[in-house]
């Protein structure tokens, strides 16, 4: 063991820093054996989608051109369909990033004088310009969709009187964001999920509810689409991609929604029958394999991260104890000077471009500068060991990813010997 101490000396990881590490790991043993035990269930439930597909070689090939009769983007969208226990799926390069995959849902599946209602507060920022909620070319606004919105109680909960008193005849759709996000609130289980489309449903069967999983696959060993959502959404550069991915979005739920996604995407007549996969078959379907224990190293490493974050007496969201319904971690600084510091760790521990420093920029589709930290093989993607930070009040930075728990770990070391550095802690 004196090994590894010695080579986290040569990568700048002071003593007293390691020490601190090693005594919150140690603590935190039962808990990371509860997270192997999701990560063994969804293994064996990808693993079983793809025997049940019956996924072969063929399928590792790609296509060009028009990409018809492209068995093996076909049998990995019936593979995602299978993961998520839905009637059909929409798994795509062309899909180009997750803010698009909803986009896609949405405009794909409303029609001018609908209403879509977000139950659950603000949705993420990107899907603000989607919607219209901030005026933006193109969005739902623009074509005569309306919105409306209720916000969580302050406990976090359900405010179900307004959400029913929002519910009108116009309503044909019900956005559900499961992770945070950017807010100070809490990500939705999958379980109150589960109670929101219910009392939904209960009002109006026919409201389609979606929900937006970014970041929430395989966190649980059930997914929105297991308890009513009829489409659930997201980025194959986040969980699903299992970090190969270098692209993409998925759609997974009813028929109908699906084919009104994908004659959205390609064209009426055209839908799911054309759409070259070129050559990124096999890091889909290798990504989606190894997910669920890429998405359980993050886990254990937001979890370590905000035991040690806590330790400094940050606040934290969740909290060290608390269970875990996505990948995020929230740490509030209170400052820039905190937000920078973080994020210049993060970076510094990356396998690629470790030597650049992060600094707070302009962004397409965010309201304020953002700080991100990522050194990562796919451009962007935040499975991978990521940190980013809106420079705004509260200044917290959201916290997210590493391919493998030790990777996670260091990233939180060298985070924590930044702030040191920078004084904003002292040990
Ligand atoms: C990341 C994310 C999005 C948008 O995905 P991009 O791939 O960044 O466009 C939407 N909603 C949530 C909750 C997210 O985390």
């Amino acid at each position: 063991m004196s090994e590894t101490k010695e080579i986290y000396k040569n990568l700048g990881i002071d003593e007293d820093v390691y020490r601190l590490g090693e005594t919150i790991c140690s603590n935190l043993k039962e808990r990371f054996d509860s997270i192997d035990k999701i990560a063994e269930y969804n293994q064996l439930k990808v693993l079983q989608a793809m025997q049940k597909a019956k996924v072969s070689e063929a399928c590792l090939y790609g296509t060009t051109g028009y990409g018809y009769n492209d068995i093996g983007r076909d049998t990995l969208e019936e593979v995602y369909a299978n993961v998520f226990h839905t009637e059909a799926a929409l798994v795509r390069p062309q899909i180009t990033c997750g803010t698009h995959a909803l986009a896609l849902a949405l405009m794909s599946n409303l029609r001018p004088g609908d209403e879509v209602l977000s139950p659950v507060g603000k949705p993420y920022d990107t899907l603000e310009e989607v919607i219209g909620i901030r005026p933006s070319k193109g969005s739902l606004a623009e074509y005569g969709i309306t919105y409306s919105q209720v916000d969580l109680l302050s406990d976090g909960s359900f405010d179900y009187d307004k959400i029913k008193a929002a519910i009108n005849e116009k309503t044909k759709l019900v956005t559900i964001q499961r992770s945070k996000g950017y807010e100070p609130r809490k990500t939705l289980s999958v379980e109150q999920i589960g109670q929101l489309i219910a009392f939904i449903k209960g009002i109006c069967p026919d409201i389609i509810c979606m929900v937006d999983n970014c970041y929430g696959e395989f966190v649980e060993t059930i997914e929105p689409s297991d308890v009513g959502a009829d489409m659930v959404v997201g980025s194959l550069i986040k969980n699903p991609g299992g970090g190969l991915a270098p692209i993409g979005g998925y759609i997974a739920g009813k028929k109908e929604c699906i084919e009104n996604a994908a004659y959205r995407l390609t064209s009426p007549g055209l839908g799911k029958e054309v759409g070259a996969s070129l050559g990124v078959l096999p890091s889909f379907f290798q990504g989606l394999f190894l997910a669920p224990t890429v998405v359980s190293s993050a886990l254990k490493g937001a979890v370590f991260a905000a035991n040690m974050m806590e330790h400094f007496g940050f606040s934290v969201i969740p909290d060290g104890n608390e269970s875990r319904h996505d990948i995020i971690q929230a740490v509030t600084f209170g400052s820039k000077e905190g937000v920078v510091a973080f994020c210049k760790g993060i970076q510094a521990a990356a396998p690629v471009d470790s030597f650049v420093v992060p600094e707070p920029w302009d962004m397409p589709g965010y309201d304020s500068q953002v700080i991100m930290a990522a050194g990562a093989f796919v451009s962007g993607s935040s499975i991978e060991l990521s940190a980013d930070g809106p420079i705004k009040p509260p200044y917290a930075v959201y916290f997210q990813g590493g391919l493998t728990f030790p990777h996670a770990k260091f990233g939180i070391l060298k985070a924590v010997q930044e702030l040191k550095n920078s004084k904003v802690i002292r040990l």
